[in-house]
């Protein structure tokens, strides 16, 4: 795969959530409605609620094809995660109907949820198999300095959308919350957020915390306290609530035709996730490179930065300003 097509498609990941994942990545480096605080692709580059085409059903088919076929085993989703925000793409739900009946995949959608305000993302959204949203606040002072929306958004017509959707959906239908420190774990926050997600009857709730460096050096993950709060009260509200605290495994190496490959694919998956660099290390060792000269040459060719979070060290490569633009979705 030196086509650079790894930046349209990624992995599989192993993932709590979706199992085994192949991330399809249709929208540009932090393009994306929200800029939130910890975001792990970095600070957003362009703010925006405008959408526009960024990926082309073929393109996407086609690459996804190439990859299953390399990839040789089973993959529960192929999930839109891109390094943006997918429904900022008005090609989703075409891409998502090609990929099912093209390849007969199911496939996820991993959104912010901020523009579900709007029929036609909804209705892209609607052949999707499984669908998770973003409930991070429901109070507006909360949601605008944690999550940092474009300015035009309204937090009432936001949660209006995902109420809507969630009644018009019939796939799975997921929530994620992301707990921060000082800003969405007081108590009053928490009995908010937990009303909310139960009215919306998710198939299950998900409460995480960041564990991986984000856009804002002073984030700091919730405490125990708020996380356990948030989850009990889901849980007495009848939610099957679950705990994401941890980092998601590394993905799965895939056959490499070569350490150019191997380098390649490494790259790509730091664009997407930062990973500990013992991760990163043990993924080059087993596709065959000797690790420590793996991660210098990720550093030297791919602009690949390690950065601390929490006294771990973490490799991470936040594509600079300049290439927006430069990789990903086959229509830039
Ligand atoms: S976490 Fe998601 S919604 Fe928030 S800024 Fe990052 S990409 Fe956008």
């Amino acid at each position: 795969m030196g086509d650079g097509s790894w930046g349209l498609v990624f992995g599989p990941v192993r993932s709590r959530r979706l199992g085994v994942s192949l991330g399809v990545n249709n929208i540009p480096y932090k393009v994306c409605s929200y800029s939130c605080v910890y975001c792990q692709l970095g600070r957003t580059l362009r703010l925006s609620v405008e959408r526009r085409p960024y990926s082309s059903p073929e393109a996407v088919v086609r690459a996804v094809a190439r990859a299953l076929e390399e990839y040789g085993g089973r993959v529960d989703y192929v999930t839109f995660v891109p390094d943006g925000e997918p429904t900022l793409d008005t090609m989703l739900g075409r891409d998502i109907e090609a990929l099912k009946r093209e390849l007969g995949v199911r496939v996820a959608v991993l959104t912010n949820a901020s523009l579900l305000w709007l029929p036609e993302v909804r209705r892209g959204l609607l052949g999707a198999d499984l669908v998770s949203v973003k409930v991070d606040a429901v109070r507006e002072e909360t949601w605008r300095r944690l999550d940092r929306p474009h300015p035009s958004l309204r937090l009432r017509e936001v949660l209006e959308g995902i109420r809507v959707f969630a009644e018009e959906y019939g796939g799975v239908l997921l929530t994620e919350t992301m707990l921060v420190r000082g800003l969405n774990d007081a108590p009053g926050e928490l009995e908010a957020v937990a009303d909310f997600i139960a009215s919306l009857g998710p198939a299950r709730a998900y409460v995480a915390v960041p564990t991986r460096p984000p856009a804002e050096p002073w984030v700091e993950p919730a405490g125990a306290e708020a996380v356990t709060a948030l989850h009990e009260a889901l849980r007495e509200r009848g939610v099957d609530a679950e705990l994401l605290t941890h980092s998601e495994p590394p993905p799965r190496p895939p056959r490499a035709a070569g350490p150019g490959e191997a380098l390649e694919w490494l790259a790509a998956v730091l664009s997407v996730h930062p990973h500990s660099r013992e991760a990163v290390e043990r993924l080059a060792a087993e596709m065959g490179l000797a690790p420590g000269e793996a991660v210098r040459l990720l550093m030297e060719r791919y602009g690949v930065e390690e950065t601390r979070f929490r006294g771990r060290v973490f490799l991470v490569r936040r594509p600079l300003p300049r290439r927006l633009g430069g990789r990903g979705a086959p229509s830039r």
